[in-house]
Protein backbone atom coordinates (compact mmCIF):
# COMPACT_ATOMS: atom_id res chain seq x y z
CA UNK A 1 0.00 0.00 0.00
CA UNK A 2 1.75 3.40 -1.27
CA UNK A 3 -0.41 5.39 1.80
CA UNK A 4 1.67 7.12 4.69
CA UNK A 5 1.17 9.02 7.25
CA UNK A 6 2.68 10.53 10.10
CA UNK A 7 1.14 11.64 13.70
CA UNK A 8 -1.53 13.70 14.81
CA UNK A 9 0.12 17.53 15.24
CA UNK A 10 -1.91 19.26 17.40
CA UNK A 11 -2.24 22.72 16.73
CA UNK A 12 -3.38 25.85 19.01
CA UNK A 13 -5.79 27.38 17.98
CA UNK A 14 -7.71 29.11 20.44
CA UNK A 15 -11.15 30.38 20.39
CA UNK A 16 -11.81 33.93 20.86
CA UNK A 17 -11.59 35.87 23.88
CA UNK A 18 -15.34 36.01 24.03
CA UNK A 19 -15.38 32.11 24.65
CA UNK A 20 -13.38 32.12 27.95
CA UNK A 21 -15.50 34.05 29.85
CA UNK A 22 -18.45 31.82 29.06
CA UNK A 23 -16.25 28.86 29.72
CA UNK A 24 -18.80 27.22 32.39
CA UNK A 25 -21.28 27.37 30.12
CA UNK A 26 -19.27 26.60 26.77
CA UNK A 27 -19.64 23.67 24.58
CA UNK A 28 -16.51 21.56 24.69
CA UNK A 29 -15.17 20.01 21.51
CA UNK A 30 -11.98 18.51 20.31
CA UNK A 31 -11.94 19.10 16.55
CA UNK A 32 -9.96 16.77 14.24
CA UNK A 33 -9.36 17.34 10.55
CA UNK A 34 -8.04 13.92 8.52
CA UNK A 35 -8.36 15.56 4.84
CA UNK A 36 -11.83 15.45 2.08
CA UNK A 37 -13.28 18.15 0.00
CA UNK A 38 -14.52 19.94 3.20
CA UNK A 39 -10.51 21.58 2.89
CA UNK A 40 -9.79 20.73 -0.82
CA UNK A 41 -8.02 23.25 -3.07
CA UNK A 42 -7.64 22.57 -6.93
CA UNK A 43 -4.14 22.98 -8.19
CA UNK A 44 -4.50 22.55 -11.52
CA UNK A 45 -4.14 18.63 -11.77
CA UNK A 46 -7.48 17.63 -9.85
CA UNK A 47 -8.62 18.64 -6.58
CA UNK A 48 -5.90 17.93 -3.47
CA UNK A 49 -6.44 17.86 -0.02
CA UNK A 50 -5.18 21.47 1.90
CA UNK A 51 -3.72 21.72 5.52
CA UNK A 52 -3.38 24.17 8.03
CA UNK A 53 -7.27 25.45 7.62
CA UNK A 54 -6.84 25.86 11.53
CA UNK A 55 -7.91 29.78 11.29
CA UNK A 56 -11.02 28.96 8.60
CA UNK A 57 -12.08 26.69 11.35
CA UNK A 58 -12.20 29.39 13.81
CA UNK A 59 -14.20 31.63 11.67
CA UNK A 60 -16.56 28.84 11.18
CA UNK A 61 -16.96 28.41 15.15
CA UNK A 62 -17.04 32.16 15.78
CA UNK A 63 -20.07 32.19 13.09
CA UNK A 64 -21.94 29.01 14.82
CA UNK A 65 -21.88 30.94 18.31
CA UNK A 66 -23.06 34.16 16.72
CA UNK A 67 -25.90 32.27 14.72
CA UNK A 68 -27.02 30.05 17.49
CA UNK A 69 -26.06 31.99 20.94
CA UNK A 70 -23.95 29.46 22.24
CA UNK A 71 -20.36 29.80 23.38
CA UNK A 72 -17.42 26.75 22.15
CA UNK A 73 -14.19 25.84 23.41
CA UNK A 74 -13.09 23.69 20.97
CA UNK A 75 -9.13 22.16 20.59
CA UNK A 76 -7.94 21.87 17.29
CA UNK A 77 -5.72 18.88 15.44
CA UNK A 78 -4.57 18.22 11.90
CA UNK A 79 -3.38 15.05 10.50
CA UNK A 80 0.75 15.79 9.42
CA UNK A 81 -0.35 14.89 6.17
CA UNK A 82 -4.14 15.67 4.99
CA UNK A 83 -5.62 12.85 2.82
CA UNK A 84 -8.11 11.71 -0.03
CA UNK A 85 -10.13 9.65 1.74
CA UNK A 86 -9.69 7.43 -1.06
CA UNK A 87 -6.20 6.76 0.19
CA UNK A 88 -7.24 5.83 3.88
CA UNK A 89 -6.99 2.44 5.01
CA UNK A 90 -8.07 0.44 7.84
CA UNK A 91 -5.81 1.63 10.01
CA UNK A 92 -6.54 5.02 9.09
CA UNK A 93 -9.90 4.59 11.18
CA UNK A 94 -8.23 2.68 14.43
CA UNK A 95 -5.88 5.53 14.24
CA UNK A 96 -8.64 8.02 14.27
CA UNK A 97 -10.42 6.15 16.94
CA UNK A 98 -6.98 6.09 19.01
CA UNK A 99 -7.05 9.48 19.10
CA UNK A 100 -10.64 10.23 20.02
CA UNK A 101 -10.36 7.65 22.97
CA UNK A 102 -7.15 8.96 24.26
CA UNK A 103 -8.04 12.62 23.83
CA UNK A 104 -11.44 11.89 25.26
CA UNK A 105 -10.30 10.05 28.56
CA UNK A 106 -7.90 13.36 29.49
CA UNK A 107 -9.88 16.33 28.74
CA UNK A 108 -13.08 15.08 28.63
CA UNK A 109 -15.07 17.09 26.20
CA UNK A 110 -18.65 16.68 25.13
CA UNK A 111 -17.80 15.73 21.72
CA UNK A 112 -15.42 14.79 18.86
CA UNK A 113 -15.79 16.36 15.47
CA UNK A 114 -13.88 13.99 13.05
CA UNK A 115 -13.58 16.33 9.71
CA UNK A 116 -13.26 13.12 7.08
CA UNK A 117 -13.30 13.00 3.18
CA UNK A 118 -16.77 11.74 2.30
CA UNK A 119 -15.50 8.67 0.06
CA UNK A 120 -14.89 6.36 2.92
CA UNK A 121 -16.49 8.22 5.18
CA UNK A 122 -19.05 5.87 6.32
CA UNK A 123 -16.12 2.74 6.40
CA UNK A 124 -14.27 4.87 8.79
CA UNK A 125 -16.92 5.56 10.61
CA UNK A 126 -18.23 1.87 11.06
CA UNK A 127 -15.15 0.95 11.88
CA UNK A 128 -14.67 4.14 14.67
CA UNK A 129 -18.06 2.75 15.99
CA UNK A 130 -16.67 -0.97 17.03
CA UNK A 131 -13.21 0.00 18.13
CA UNK A 132 -15.31 3.22 20.46
CA UNK A 133 -18.04 1.11 21.60
CA UNK A 134 -17.08 2.05 25.48
CA UNK A 135 -16.07 5.58 24.62
CA UNK A 136 -18.33 8.09 27.12
CA UNK A 137 -19.32 11.31 24.41
CA UNK A 138 -20.64 11.38 20.93
CA UNK A 139 -18.32 11.06 18.01
CA UNK A 140 -19.64 12.94 15.25
CA UNK A 141 -17.91 12.62 11.22
CA UNK A 142 -18.67 15.13 8.51
CA UNK A 143 -17.41 16.44 6.10
CA UNK A 144 -18.51 18.22 2.50
CA UNK A 145 -19.11 18.03 -1.08
CA UNK A 146 -17.73 21.72 -2.08
CA UNK A 147 -14.79 22.86 -0.22
CA UNK A 148 -14.78 25.57 2.48
CA UNK A 149 -14.38 29.03 0.96
CA UNK A 150 -16.62 27.61 -2.77
CA UNK A 151 -19.54 28.74 -4.33
CA UNK A 152 -22.21 26.49 -2.91
CA UNK A 153 -20.06 25.02 -0.36
CA UNK A 154 -21.72 22.76 2.10
CA UNK A 155 -18.92 22.68 4.63
CA UNK A 156 -19.64 25.42 6.80
CA UNK A 157 -23.32 24.14 7.19
CA UNK A 158 -21.95 20.90 7.83
CA UNK A 159 -19.56 21.52 10.49
CA UNK A 160 -22.64 23.62 12.57
CA UNK A 161 -24.77 20.50 12.18
CA UNK A 162 -21.87 18.06 13.71
CA UNK A 163 -21.74 20.85 16.47
CA UNK A 164 -25.42 21.15 16.92
CA UNK A 165 -25.76 17.36 16.98
CA UNK A 166 -23.07 17.26 19.98
CA UNK A 167 -25.25 20.24 22.05
CA UNK A 168 -27.98 18.28 21.69
CA UNK A 169 -26.19 15.29 23.49
CA UNK A 170 -27.16 12.16 21.54
CA UNK A 171 -25.38 10.14 23.65
CA UNK A 172 -22.51 8.28 23.34
CA UNK A 173 -21.69 6.37 19.87
CA UNK A 174 -20.12 7.65 16.47
CA UNK A 175 -22.77 9.53 14.00
CA UNK A 176 -22.10 11.08 10.76
CA UNK A 177 -23.60 14.47 10.58
CA UNK A 178 -24.17 15.57 6.53
CA UNK A 179 -26.60 17.53 4.72
CA UNK A 180 -30.10 17.54 6.72
CA UNK A 181 -29.74 14.56 8.95
CA UNK A 182 -27.87 12.97 11.57
CA UNK A 183 -26.79 9.21 10.84
CA UNK A 184 -25.99 6.59 13.09
CA UNK A 185 -22.14 5.33 11.68
CA UNK A 186 -22.81 1.40 11.71
CA UNK A 187 -25.97 2.32 9.41
CA UNK A 188 -24.59 4.98 7.16
CA UNK A 189 -23.78 4.66 3.53
CA UNK A 190 -22.48 7.28 0.88
CA UNK A 191 -25.33 7.10 -1.90
CA UNK A 192 -25.16 10.71 -3.74
CA UNK A 193 -21.86 12.62 -5.00
CA UNK A 194 -23.96 15.35 -6.29
CA UNK A 195 -26.22 15.83 -3.46
CA UNK A 196 -26.15 17.99 -0.30
CA UNK A 197 -27.60 14.85 1.65
CA UNK A 198 -24.73 12.55 0.32
CA UNK A 199 -25.49 10.15 3.30
CA UNK A 200 -28.62 7.34 3.62
CA UNK A 201 -29.33 5.28 6.66
CA UNK A 202 -30.20 2.10 5.60
CA UNK A 203 -31.86 -0.41 8.05
CA UNK A 204 -33.38 0.34 11.12
CA UNK A 205 -31.12 1.06 14.07
CA UNK A 206 -31.99 -1.55 16.72
CA UNK A 207 -29.14 -1.39 19.62
CA UNK A 208 -29.33 -4.64 21.98
CA UNK A 209 -31.32 -4.01 25.11
CA UNK A 210 -28.00 -4.85 26.99
CA UNK A 211 -25.20 -4.45 24.70
CA UNK A 212 -23.49 -7.48 25.19
CA UNK A 213 -19.48 -6.89 26.66
CA UNK A 214 -16.50 -6.92 24.08
CA UNK A 215 -15.32 -9.80 22.50
CA UNK A 216 -12.25 -10.22 24.64
CA UNK A 217 -9.02 -9.60 22.90
CA UNK A 218 -7.09 -12.63 22.13
CA UNK A 219 -4.39 -10.09 19.74
CA UNK A 220 -3.12 -6.72 20.39
CA UNK A 221 -0.16 -6.12 18.06
CA UNK A 222 -1.12 -4.33 14.90
CA UNK A 223 1.75 -5.88 13.11
CA UNK A 224 -0.24 -9.40 13.06
CA UNK A 225 -3.47 -7.90 11.30
CA UNK A 226 -4.96 -10.16 8.86
CA UNK A 227 -6.68 -8.08 6.22
CA UNK A 228 -10.52 -8.77 5.14
CA UNK A 229 -11.72 -7.55 2.04
CA UNK A 230 -14.92 -7.22 -0.08
CA UNK A 231 -16.17 -8.14 -2.85
CA UNK A 232 -19.63 -7.54 -4.86
CA UNK A 233 -21.20 -10.66 -6.22
CA UNK A 234 -22.45 -10.12 -10.38
CA UNK A 235 -23.44 -12.25 -13.29
CA UNK A 236 -20.51 -13.94 -15.17
CA UNK A 237 -17.97 -13.47 -11.78
CA UNK A 238 -15.53 -16.16 -12.18
CA UNK A 239 -14.79 -18.14 -9.28
CA UNK A 240 -10.96 -17.23 -9.80
CA UNK A 241 -11.96 -13.70 -9.14
CA UNK A 242 -13.47 -15.23 -5.93
CA UNK A 243 -10.22 -17.55 -5.17
CA UNK A 244 -7.85 -14.71 -5.81
CA UNK A 245 -9.82 -12.12 -3.30
CA UNK A 246 -9.10 -15.23 -0.69
CA UNK A 247 -6.03 -15.42 -1.13
CA UNK A 248 -5.36 -11.99 -0.80
CA UNK A 249 -7.31 -11.18 2.50
CA UNK A 250 -7.22 -14.33 4.68
CA UNK A 251 -9.12 -12.59 7.62
CA UNK A 252 -12.07 -13.07 5.91
CA UNK A 253 -14.15 -11.42 3.03
CA UNK A 254 -17.41 -10.06 2.86
CA UNK A 255 -19.28 -11.59 -0.15
CA UNK A 256 -22.00 -8.94 -1.23
CA UNK A 257 -24.46 -11.15 -3.27
CA UNK A 258 -28.07 -10.86 -4.67
CA UNK A 259 -31.03 -10.30 -2.70
CA UNK A 260 -31.50 -12.76 0.24
CA UNK A 261 -27.83 -14.32 -0.13
CA UNK A 262 -27.96 -15.88 -3.49
CA UNK A 263 -24.97 -15.94 -6.07
CA UNK A 264 -24.23 -18.06 -9.47
CA UNK A 265 -23.75 -21.73 -7.98
CA UNK A 266 -23.65 -23.64 -11.47
CA UNK A 267 -20.58 -25.88 -11.79
CA UNK A 268 -19.65 -25.32 -7.81
CA UNK A 269 -16.49 -23.77 -8.71
CA UNK A 270 -17.26 -20.39 -6.55
CA UNK A 271 -19.00 -22.74 -3.94
CA UNK A 272 -15.64 -24.90 -3.72
CA UNK A 273 -13.90 -21.90 -3.28
CA UNK A 274 -15.81 -20.69 -0.36
CA UNK A 275 -15.91 -24.02 1.17
CA UNK A 276 -11.93 -24.35 0.59
CA UNK A 277 -11.55 -20.60 2.55
CA UNK A 278 -13.79 -21.54 5.65
CA UNK A 279 -12.23 -24.99 5.86
CA UNK A 280 -8.84 -22.59 6.14
CA UNK A 281 -10.09 -20.55 8.66
CA UNK A 282 -10.51 -17.70 6.46
CA UNK A 283 -14.82 -16.56 7.07
CA UNK A 284 -16.80 -15.50 4.22
CA UNK A 285 -19.65 -13.62 6.10
CA UNK A 286 -22.75 -13.28 2.91
CA UNK A 287 -24.67 -9.76 3.33
CA UNK A 288 -27.35 -8.48 0.92
CA UNK A 289 -26.97 -5.56 -2.11
CA UNK A 290 -30.03 -4.47 -1.18
CA UNK A 291 -31.08 -1.27 0.46
CA UNK A 292 -33.67 -2.99 2.64
CA UNK A 293 -34.42 -6.62 3.89
CA UNK A 294 -32.06 -9.34 5.01
CA UNK A 295 -29.86 -12.37 4.28
CA UNK A 296 -31.75 -15.92 4.56
CA UNK A 297 -29.69 -18.39 3.26
CA UNK A 298 -32.17 -21.26 3.97
CA UNK A 299 -34.12 -19.23 1.19
CA UNK A 300 -32.67 -20.50 -1.85
CA UNK A 301 -31.01 -23.26 -3.05
CA UNK A 302 -27.36 -21.19 -3.52
CA UNK A 303 -28.32 -19.89 -0.18
CA UNK A 304 -27.95 -23.36 1.17
CA UNK A 305 -25.25 -24.07 -0.73
CA UNK A 306 -23.30 -21.01 0.90
CA UNK A 307 -24.32 -22.47 3.93
CA UNK A 308 -23.06 -25.74 3.59
CA UNK A 309 -19.95 -25.00 2.25
CA UNK A 310 -19.70 -22.69 5.90
CA UNK A 311 -20.42 -19.21 4.89
CA UNK A 312 -21.82 -17.10 7.79
CA UNK A 313 -25.12 -14.88 6.74
CA UNK A 314 -24.30 -11.72 8.15
CA UNK A 315 -28.42 -10.37 8.29
CA UNK A 316 -29.19 -6.69 6.59
CA UNK A 317 -25.68 -4.81 7.80
CA UNK A 318 -24.54 -2.68 5.68
CA UNK A 319 -21.39 -3.43 3.19
CA UNK A 320 -19.36 -0.99 5.52
CA UNK A 321 -20.81 -1.78 8.78
CA UNK A 322 -19.89 -5.46 8.17
CA UNK A 323 -16.12 -4.95 6.65
CA UNK A 324 -15.41 -2.89 9.92
CA UNK A 325 -17.39 -5.46 11.78
CA UNK A 326 -15.41 -8.31 10.44
CA UNK A 327 -11.95 -6.26 10.44
CA UNK A 328 -12.39 -5.38 14.16
CA UNK A 329 -13.27 -8.80 15.52
CA UNK A 330 -10.08 -10.19 13.47
CA UNK A 331 -7.80 -7.76 14.70
CA UNK A 332 -8.81 -8.82 17.87
CA UNK A 333 -7.98 -12.47 17.28
CA UNK A 334 -11.30 -14.23 17.28
CA UNK A 335 -11.40 -16.74 14.70
CA UNK A 336 -13.96 -20.08 14.01
CA UNK A 337 -17.05 -20.55 15.98
CA UNK A 338 -16.00 -17.45 18.46
CA UNK A 339 -15.83 -15.62 15.25
CA UNK A 340 -19.18 -17.03 13.86
CA UNK A 341 -21.15 -15.89 16.98
CA UNK A 342 -19.68 -12.58 17.54
CA UNK A 343 -20.30 -11.63 13.50
CA UNK A 344 -24.58 -12.62 14.43
CA UNK A 345 -24.63 -10.92 17.27
CA UNK A 346 -26.09 -7.29 17.15
CA UNK A 347 -22.69 -5.29 18.97
CA UNK A 348 -24.05 -2.04 18.59
CA UNK A 349 -27.58 -1.80 16.24
CA UNK A 350 -25.24 -2.77 12.92
CA UNK A 351 -27.12 -5.92 13.07
CA UNK A 352 -30.96 -6.82 13.08
CA UNK A 353 -31.68 -9.56 15.80
CA UNK A 354 -32.96 -12.18 14.76
CA UNK A 355 -31.86 -11.23 11.16
CA UNK A 356 -35.75 -12.22 10.63
CA UNK A 357 -37.68 -12.36 6.94
CA UNK A 358 -39.45 -9.19 6.97
CA UNK A 359 -42.94 -8.34 5.56
CA UNK A 360 -43.09 -7.98 1.97
CA UNK A 361 -45.01 -4.45 1.36
CA UNK A 362 -46.67 -3.82 -1.69
CA UNK A 363 -48.81 -0.79 -2.63
CA UNK A 364 -51.86 -1.34 -0.16
CA UNK A 365 -50.91 -5.11 1.85
CA UNK A 366 -48.81 -5.62 3.44
CA UNK A 367 -48.26 -9.57 3.38
CA UNK A 368 -46.16 -11.82 5.64
CA UNK A 369 -44.63 -14.24 2.61
CA UNK A 370 -43.02 -16.77 4.93
CA UNK A 371 -42.39 -17.16 8.06
CA UNK A 372 -40.20 -19.85 10.51
CA UNK A 373 -41.29 -21.29 13.39
N1 LIG B 1 -12.46 12.36 -2.57
C1 LIG B 1 -12.95 13.10 -1.42
C2 LIG B 1 -12.57 12.34 -0.17
O1 LIG B 1 -13.21 11.40 0.16
C3 LIG B 1 -14.43 13.27 -1.52
C4 LIG B 1 -15.07 14.10 -0.44
O2 LIG B 1 -14.50 14.37 0.62
O3 LIG B 1 -16.26 14.48 -0.62
O4 LIG B 1 -11.61 12.66 0.47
Amino acid sequence: MNYRETPVRETSTSAPATIAAHRLSALRVHILYTGGTFGMADGGAGMCPRSGIGDEITDIITQFEEAEGKSVEFRYAEFDRVIDSADAGPETACRIAEWARSDTESAQPDGVVVIHGTDTMAYAGARMAFELREIAVPVVLTGAQIPLGHPGSDARDNLHLALNSIAARPGPGTFIAFGSALHRAVRASKRACDNYDGFTTLGEFAPPLSPPRAPEARRHSAATRLPVGLLTVFPGMHADLLAAAIRHYPGGIILECYGSGTLPVDGSETIEAIRNATRHGTPVVVITQCDSGSVDLERYRPGRALLDAGAIGGGDMTREAALAKLGYLVDRGLSGRELHRWMTTNLLGELSNPAAPRAIHTQDTHLTAWSRS
